[in-house]
């Protein structure tokens, strides 16, 4: 009861933060790119983004990660647009390869089997999101920050943001931030869930336990935790913790999945990884949606629905083009679980 008595007094504050509208904060956090020196024009004009809607007031790092070097025309490039400092990191084998267990013949069985499937033959989209998944959060570079922002090339940022969302994030001791949520395609984790199942069962001491009102197991299961919904946040854009992800509930169920080797024999996505943990390792008030922020990553949009905003030229976004309201997006959900409205998730500054 003081438990249930605790969520519903959280639930009555106002979504308000200290962290005003200029760079008085002092949060560790950094933007995190991980991104080939290919990707570079698309990559400048994400950040050019990112820079004017937000970080040109603030200032934040960005960490550039690679499994290649970067070029100097790459560092050049990209340190001329940002406001903050920039930091390049190579990414060796130990967060990008084999791990010693995996059966590599099977692991070429399993993309020579999967050609239909997005991604399904690539072996550099496997390491990606097993590095996703597992260990940006512990690349040297990043271990020094308490929060992180992930930006993909080619993204947009098409909103201004007027207040801090790292700040909202510490202030509010949230672990987890995202803007459009939607349903994983089955055939890239048939047994993902299962191993998290099994995961359940060995570690019950960080799961939430699925009474406390604070469980989020109905964001990722419709039938009390039988089966996987496939709704998963998209982590190309995430506002997340790095020391939650550093957390031995974490690691320990990385480590779990990372094991059963479905990184490699299927499609294991970090979107799913990191959403599945949320929903079992977190509660309702750690997982923010960040729908004040629009939000561009090909083929789909956030974009908020505030009838002056567009007007106000607050944001670049047509209301219309928002996949919020989408069959196929799991936000409607996600409201109706936390009991949220739209407007509960607006930020307001206060001094
Ligand atoms: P999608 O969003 O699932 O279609 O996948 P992306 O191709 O956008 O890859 C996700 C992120 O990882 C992007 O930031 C890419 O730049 C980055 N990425 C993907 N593959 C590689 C790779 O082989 N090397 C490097 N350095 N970055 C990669
Ligand atoms: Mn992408």
């Amino acid at each position: 009861i003081m438990k249930m008595q605790k969520a519903v007094e959280d639930e009555q504050k106002p979504l308000t933060t200290t962290a005003l509208a200029n760079n008085t904060t002092n949060v560790k956090a950094a933007f995190v790119v991980l991104v080939r020196n290919s990707e570079l024009d698309d990559l400048r004009s994400a950040m050019r983004q990112m820079e004017d809607r937000f970080n040109h007031r603030y200032n934040y790092p960005w960490v550039f990660l690679n499994d290649a070097d970067f070029s100097e025309e790459f560092k050049a490039k990209t340190k001329g647009i940002a406001s903050g400092n920039t930091f390049y990191g190579k990414v060796d084998d130990t967060m990008w390869g084999y791990p010693e267990w995996i059966d590599q013949d099977k692991a070429s069985d399993t993309r020579e089997n999967m050609k239909e499937v997005i991604y399904g033959d690539s072996e550099s989209y496997r390491h990606m999101c097993r590095f996703q998944s597992g260990f940006f959060f512990r690349h040297p570079l990043m271990l020094e920050y308490d929060y992180y922002w992930r930006v993909e090339p080619g993204v947009e940022f098409s909103c201004s943001v007027d207040y801090d969302p790292f700040a909202l994030m510490q202030e509010k001791d949230m672990k987890y931030g995202w803007t459009i949520s939607l349903k994983e395609y089955e055939e890239t984790i048939p047994t993902l869930w299962n191993t998290a199942k099994e995961f359940m069962q060995k570690y019950p001491q960080h799961i939430v336990p699925k009474d406390d009102p604070g469980s989020l197991l109905k964001w990722v299961s419709d039938d009390d935790g039988e089966t996987y919904n496939l709704c998963h946040f998209w982590s190309n854009f995430e506002i997340g913790s790095i020391k939650w992800l550093n957390s031995p509930a974490y690691l320990d169920f990385f480590n779990y999945l990372d094991q059963n080797g479905g990184f490699f024999y299927e499609r294991w996505g970090d979107a799913p990884v990191h959403s599945i943990a949320a929903a079992l390792l977190l509660k309702k008030d750690e997982v923010h949606w960040f729908y004040d922020h629009g939000y561009f990553h090909n083929p789909f949009r956030q974009c908020p629905r505030e009838p002056a905003w567009v007007a106000d030229e607050k944001c670049l976004c047509n209301p219309e083009d928002s996949f919020d309201e989408h069959w196929y997006s799991c936000t409607p959900k996600w409201l109706e679980l936390t009991g949220k409205k739209r407007t509960d998730y607006l930020v307001t500054t206060r001094s």
